[in-house]
């Protein structure tokens, strides 16, 4: 199993791109859904959403125990895509205030919420311990407000996490076990195992063992040798505490995406392989199992489109300015080697574009220099009015917009065959955000704030005037 792309795709995104969103760009361009008055939206393939769900519960059949897969809100915390995937029998991630409204808005069950965060509140552990949501500890503090915000009862399953420790993978800020990553108890630091035993011993109510050992960037077989740490490390409190004190393993997510071609690669049938080849007890039925999935269920399942406004040379440079710029594919733009995309050139009509290729950056609408997608990418020579597309972008882009320069969220739009035709439907998911939601969000109703100061309430907000 190899997930490395051959090396001239690494960086240059050289493979053909996909046709089968190509009726779905050409009516987008039709029903005006990507226009001169709304550049640039994402798109979910809602028929890829559904089939991509399908894999993931298809990988685990087998497993004797029960398995409650969650979806990581963060990789597309958007409500109607939450929804279709409660409707698919998904649970849900968490890991702030906002992610845990909208899996209550998308209608998740509390018992089937988990809940994530590095820094939770006394008032966050508070009310999901009160819901009934399941919270996993981070760290010994944590469990010991957990103690006290627990004693009148909850239906709440706690689990403490372990940092395995197996190191990082080829993305500094995606690896989440390496020796000083900041999330949950590291392992192999001296005393540590002793007190994950002890905290358990302590507790009665505590059951479970999470670990997410890391996202894009790492290898399956270093994912697996992270959960097969943390179920040594239950299988050691159950052993030492001589019964079964941990009931669940909470094995994270991070299933790596592969962005350089149409294949889906590893797939969930490779990441079950991996893990009964590390840890052939863990699908013995002896652990109920949790996994939290965000990217790999939705990064190909939807694409980003943009019209270009401007085309100009500099420096003997061809540049493409068009409307997908950091503000929805930040990470692309502020680290253009770890997270390379497809790039697809479309004609007015939404019809791909064909003739000769040429070396183009595709730039955004950013103030600043480096608000470029892609440099120096062959593509069918770009002109104003075209569209290009941003392939593999349904997880953690438009999504997840930054709002660098005020520029608007993006609206974001589902579809799916209607029909034997090619028809493609949509359905709005989130409208673009407006002007008046701009100026709301910049502080316009404290606009005086700084010329007749009023003075603030505690916890943020403005006393009343
Ligand atoms: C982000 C995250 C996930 C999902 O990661 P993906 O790489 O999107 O699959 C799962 N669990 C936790 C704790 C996370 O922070």
């Amino acid at each position: 199993m190899t997930q490395t792309p051959s090396p001239e795709h690494e960086h240059t995104g050289t493979a053909p791109p996909p046709a089968r969103y190509d009726a779905a760009v050409r009516a987008a361009v039709e029903r005006r859904l990507l226009s001169e008055a709304g550049p640039v939206a994402g798109f979910i393939d809602t028929d890829g959403v559904r089939a991509s769900v399908a894999a993931l519960h298809g990988a685990f059949v087998g497993a004797p125990g029960a398995v409650l897969h969650t979806f990581a809100a963060k990789a597309c915390s958007l409500i109607p895509v939450l929804r279709l995937l409660a409707d698919l029998g998904m649970g849900c991630e968490v890991a702030s205030p906002g992610e845990l409204r909208l899996a209550l808005e998308a209608g998740f069950t509390p018992a089937s919420v988990v809940l994530d965060s590095p820094a939770k509140t006394r008032e966050e552990i508070r009310l999901a311990l009160a819901l009934g949501v399941a919270v996993n500890a981070d760290n010994f503090d944590e469990l010991r407000r957990v103690d006290a915000l627990r004693s009148g009862g909850t239906d709440s399953v706690v689990g403490l996490r372990a940092n395995p420790q197996v190191g990082g993978g080829s993305i500094g800020p995606m690896s989440t076990a390496t020796d000083t990553a900041k999330f949950g108890v590291a392992l192999r630091d001296p005393g540590a195992r002793e007190a994950v035993v002890r905290a358990f011993e302590d507790r009665p109510w505590l059951s479970r063992l999470h670990a997410h050992v890391g996202s894009q960037g790492c290898p399956l077989e270093l994912i697996a040798a992270g959960v097969a740490q943390t179920y040594e490390l239950a299988e050691e409190i159950n052993t030492r505490l001589g019964s079964r004190r941990v009931t669940s393993l909470d094995i994270g997510g991070g299933l790596p995406v592969n962005f350089a071609d149409d294949t889906v690669r590893p797939t969930y049938a490779d990441y079950v392989a991996a893990l009964e080849a590390a840890a052939p007890g863990l699908f013995s039925g002896r652990y109920a199992l949790v996994t939290e999935f965000g990217r790999s269920l939705l990064a190909k399942n939807g694409f980003i489109g943009a019209r270009v406004e401007y085309t100009k040379n500099a420096g003997g440079r061809r540049i493409a300015i068009t409307h997908a710029g950091a503000q929805t594919a930040t990470r692309t733009v502020l680290m253009p080697d770890a997270w390379p995309l497809r790039i697809g050139a479309f004609d007015p009509a939404g019809r791909p574009k064909g003739g000769p290729v040429l070396a183009q950056d595709i730039a955004g609408p950013c103030c600043f220099a480096g608000d470029v997608v892609a440099f120096g990418r062959e593509l069918p020579e770009l002109a104003e009015g075209d569209v290009v597309v941003l392939y593999d972008t349904g997880a953690y882009y438009f999504s997840t917009p930054w709002a660098y320069n005020s520029l608007p969220r993006p609206a974001v739009y589902g579809f799916h065959a209607a029909g034997p035709d090619g028809a493609v439907a949509f359905a709005t998911v989130r409208e673009t955000q407006t002007m008046d939601e701009i100026a709301a969000e910049s502080g316009l109703a404290h606009a005086d704030a700084l010329v007749r100061p009023e003075e603030p309430a505690a916890g943020g907000r403005s006393a009343p005037r």
